[in-house]
């Protein structure tokens, strides 16, 4: 199921362009336009979702690829070790801008343990 004019459906289709860093054939994860870290990677379902929430609830498997690929990614970008945050922006009261399901995976650089 794709939504037509979702920009991240777009990005799956190849409609719009994107560094892609990973691909598996139910996930990909491409760099964020706007990098809040020096690792700021986006993984996010190919299937339209329009948050973690209903990604979860409807299709717990593939919530379970999206994260095993959070993982992949964190290894291939070098911060498993060091650590990273893995943020899932869900809703706009809490800053959600693209109503496709995405985990955003930041690392390479010092975070104190504040959540907000
Ligand atoms: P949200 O605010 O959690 O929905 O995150 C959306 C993210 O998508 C933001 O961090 C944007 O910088 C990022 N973004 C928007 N457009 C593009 C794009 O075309 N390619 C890659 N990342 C994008």
């Amino acid at each position: 199921m794709t939504e037509p004019d979702c920009l991240f459906c777009r990005i799956v289709a190849g409609e719009i362009p994107a560094i892609v860093v990973r691909e598996t054939p139910n996930t990909m994860a491409f760099r964020d336009i706007a990098p809040k870290a020096p690792t700021h990677v986006l993984v996010i379902p190919k299937e339209h979702y329009a948050d973690v929430a209903s990604l979860a609830t409807d299709d717990p498997a593939l919530a379970g690829e999206v994260l095993a690929t959070v993982a992949d990614v964190a290894a291939a970008e070098g911060i498993l070790g060091d650590g990273f945050r893995v943020i899932f922006n869900t809703g706009a009261l809490v800053g959600q801008t693209v109503f496709h399901a995405h985990a955003h995976v930041l690392g390479g650089v010092a975070m104190d343990g504040e959540l907000t």
